[in-house]
């Protein structure tokens, strides 16, 4: 490990790295260098969005998609945002690159519409780095405004994890995103130990219960206990709400049974380029049509 550090040290040529060497191991020093790469990901086009649709679980019609970050690295290709985005939340680059998203969706949307194609509501997930800066809204609501996307095709995913960090400031913030007419979600619902009298006072829309309880759905009478009484609480407090991570005709037809709202996953399509997306979008409108 030592020996590999220091032959990268010397190949680098910098002085500091040389020093630095002796006392990181392999990991830290491949850790600074995917930290260096993704400092000049947005720079060098390397950063991409893949739109993953969310389906009515009745209709089974593309009802909204979601925004999924992705990063193809110059030599080790395409790297999971479960790696590189807590990464980018540390040092704060989730900031730009989360303004860069929110552009990127706006200008997305505005060219489907002029393809004409049918408008569906696409969601951004937004990381609790993000959610905690002051001007969050204010950086949202002006590129809104620059590329004159209507509010009602956005909406915000949060996660339960965040959204239960700071309650005073989750709730100013979402009342502030729900005043301008954003759509708000808590995602990976189920795994954030939620408050359920906090929940009450979160002027959300949606639910997203968590994957982890879709995918022993139909073996575990125990997870479907807990996703059925996620449908009970979302629907009793007016939620809808969405399963993640639907792989199988037999939990569609289990959480149809259950009355949840919308389904997500493989099942039905795998998160997609944006060409892709406008070719299901397509079928969708010709659908539409048809009715
Ligand atoms: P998430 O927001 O809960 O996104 C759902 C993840 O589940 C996505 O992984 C998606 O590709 C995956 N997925 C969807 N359907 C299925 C399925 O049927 N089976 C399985 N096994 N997986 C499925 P992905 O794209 O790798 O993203 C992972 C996480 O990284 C996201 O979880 C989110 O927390 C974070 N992330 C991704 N894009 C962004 C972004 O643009 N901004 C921020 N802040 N975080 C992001
Ligand atoms: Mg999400
Ligand atoms: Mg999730
Ligand atoms: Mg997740």
């Amino acid at each position: 490990n030592a020996d590999a550090a220091m032959y990268h040290a010397k190949a680098s040529g910098k002085d500091n790295y040389q020093f630095y060497s002796k006392i990181l191991n392999a990991e830290a020093l491949e850790r600074l260098e995917l930290e260096n790469c993704l400092r000049h990901a947005l720079d060098r086009n390397e950063l991409e969005l893949a739109y993953q649709p969310k389906y009515e679980t009745q209709s089974e019609r593309i009802c909204g998609a979601e925004a999924l970050l992705r990063w193809t690295h110059p030599q080790r290709g395409r790297i999971s945002p479960a790696e590189f985005v807590p990464i980018c939340e540390e040092i704060g680059l989730i900031i730009p690159i989360g303004e860069w998203i929110v552009r990127e969706v706006c200008g997305q949307l505005n060219a489907w519409r002029d393809a004409g194609l049918a408008a569906v509501p696409v969601a951004i997930n937004l990381s609790a780095v993000q959610f905690r800066q002051p001007d969050l809204i204010d950086r949202v609501l002006k590129i809104v405004a620059e590329t004159g996307v209507d509010p009602e095709l956005l909406e915000f995913e949060i996660t339960e994890g965040a959204a239960m960090e700071n309650i005073a400031l989750t709730t100013a913030t979402l009342s502030h995103f729900q005043a301008q007419g954003f759509h708000l979600s808590i995602d990976d619902f189920g795994t954030g130990h939620s408050s359920l009298s906090y929940l009450k006072q979160f002027p959300i829309n949606t639910l997203k219960v968590d994957q982890s309880f879709v995918r022993h759905l139909c073996e575990s009478p125990k997870d479907a206990a807990i996703v059925k009484s996620i449908v009970t609480l979302a629907h009793s407090l007016d939620f809808t709400v969405v399963a993640e991570g639907v792989e199988t005709r037999a939990q569609l037809d289990h959480l149809s049974g259950l009355g949840c709202d919308v389904i997500q996953g493989y099942l039905f399509s795998r998160p997609v380029p944006p060409q892709e997306l406008a070719e299901l979008l397509d079928e969708t409108s010709l659908a539409r049509a048809a009715v």
